[in-house]
């Protein structure tokens, strides 16, 4: 049924690069077969999936959305997409997403834009924009995304989804392409906040692989999302960041989605909630900061992409030095974003100017990092149990709106940044529509305390 939505619908909407039906019918009859046999199952067998492009996956095309990777077939799987082959999901195919995750529209892809299945004519976010036009689309039933800076929550928020990035450190980047290193992290994109709690679940968990893994227990995420549907919220204290489209801090912020989410609080209280007002006066500087950290980390992760080791080679035909075979290809191969960003970054990163911009964004970063742990306090009723804010301050804008403005592009992860630099967990659920476009409501809580996003979300929905 997925297919032939994907063949109905994808040449309009475009979420997917890659769809290998063949394969996805062939890999769906053998657990049917292995059904009728009575064999042990995984406990996702047989139900489809799309990954986003910057997962790698053993023999099938990986591009990051990049023309440097066109042509490459990776000779291993991510460990996301081997827990998800493992628990028996059949992959649909690979997603569209803005080239290397740098952007907030998916206009920034190389193979060209996605559109959003709510109005054609819109962006589906970005950068995990195949994803979520696919998920929103019923071009497959829920799909993984990654979020560096927002790129689960805001594509889930403008395509009227549930998204969450996980808590940083519990999602292996094992075969993930490295964007920023030290905030990637791939997490769910799905309908409904139990569907991304399972998908959740099927692919976290400590890998040995990646040395920011997370190891031990790690909080049950469906049983949270199954507690939150009950819709008993007595006693969970809910902070609502003043900095994020309150008081003072609404410029920018789509009167529409504001009353969304004003309406969203209210069902909340009705529940048992508490709610209140908190202030984290550092969240202001994030969007500076993170796009001095996400840059610099992308301008060293990018050097890999040489013309040598992977995808496309420029100009190797006898005439020409190692050096300028890799300029050639890097010239080529990168679009403007990924290039601005290189720039940007070594520029951030080169000596002289270290301290002064990479060195204080760090330092941006910690004082984040403690605003998020006053508002939670020690945990003994002196702080909030979660926080919360729009995910994003306008809904789907019109393609094209903001391509020749990078500073307006990026002001669309004004919300998401804070939770990204501080390697928090936070999630985005659908909390109504303004002009008949989705608004995304988000709900962020400490390291490591999932669940509880799970469970305030599955209360909303
Ligand atoms: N839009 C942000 C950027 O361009 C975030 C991207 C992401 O989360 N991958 O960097």
């Amino acid at each position: 049924a997925h297919l032939d939505r994907i063949a109905a619908d994808d040449g309009l909407l475009h979420a997917y690069l890659h769809v290998d039906g063949e394969t996805a019918l062939a890999t769906a009859a053998a657990v049917d077969a292995a059904r009728a046999a009575g064999d042990e199952l995984g406990p996702l067998a047989g139900v489809p999936v799309a990954l986003k492009d910057v997962v790698v996956t053993e023999g099938v095309p990986t591009t990051s959305g990049s023309r440097i990777l066109e042509g490459w077939r990776p000779p291993y799987d991510a460990t996301v997409a081997a827990r998800l082959k493992a628990a028996g999901t059949v992959l649909l195919g690979k997603t569209n997403m803005d080239e290397f995750a740098m952007g907030s529209s998916t206009e920034n892809s190389a193979y060209g834009v996605t559109r959003n299945p709510w109005d054609p004519e819109r962006i589906p976010g970005g950068s995990s924009g195949g994803s979520s036009a696919a998920v929103a689309g019923h071009l497959a039933p829920w799909a993984l995304g990654t979020d560096t800076g927002g790129s689960i929550r805001q594509p889930a928020a403008l395509t009227g989804l549930v998204g969450h990035k996980p808590t940083y450190g519990s999602v292996s980047r094992y075969g993930l392409i490295a964007f920023s290193s030290s905030l990637d992290q791939a997490g769910p994109m799905a309908r409904t906040v139990l569907d991304a709690a399972v998908l959740h679940e099927a692919i976290g968990g400590h890998d040995p692989r990646d040395s920011t893994s997370i190891p031990g227990q790690h909080p049950l995420l469906a049983e949270a999302a199954r507690l939150g549907a009950g819709g008993d919220l007595t006693g969970v204290r809910i902070g609502v960041v003043r900095e994020l489209g309150g008081e003072g801090h609404a410029e920018g912020y789509e009167p529409g989605v504001l009353a969304r989410v004003a309406e969203a609080l209210a069902v909340l209280e009705g529940l048992g909630a508490e709610v209140r007002e908190v202030s984290c006066p550092s969240f202001d500087l994030a969007l500076a900061a993170y796009y001095l950290i996400a840059p610099s980390e992308a301008s060293s992760n990018l050097s890999r992409f040489d013309g040598v080791r992977f995808g496309l080679r420029v100009g190797d035909d006898g005439s020409r030095d190692l050096d300028e075979v890799m300029a050639l290809t890097r010239e080529q191969g990168f679009g403007a974003e990924v290039k601005r960003r290189i720039i940007l970054g070594t520029y951030a990163l080169s000596s002289g100017y270290y301290e002064a911009y990479y060195g204080q964004a760090q330092k941006v970063r910690t004082l984040i990092g403690r605003d998020f742990a006053s508002a939670f306090g020690s945990g003994d009723g002196d702080g909030v149990d979660v926080l919360v804010s729009p995910t994003t301050p306008t809904v789907a804008f019109p393609l094209g709106a903001r391509v020749d403005d990078p500073i307006a592009m990026y002001a669309a992860d004004l919300c998401t940044l804070p939770a990204s630099l501080a390697g928090t967990p936070a999630i985005s659920v659908p909390c109504g529509l303004s002009d008949g476009l989705p608004v995304g409501f988000q709900i962020m809580a400490p390291t490591l305390a999932d669940d509880r996003c799970y469970r305030v979300a599955a209360a909303l929905e």
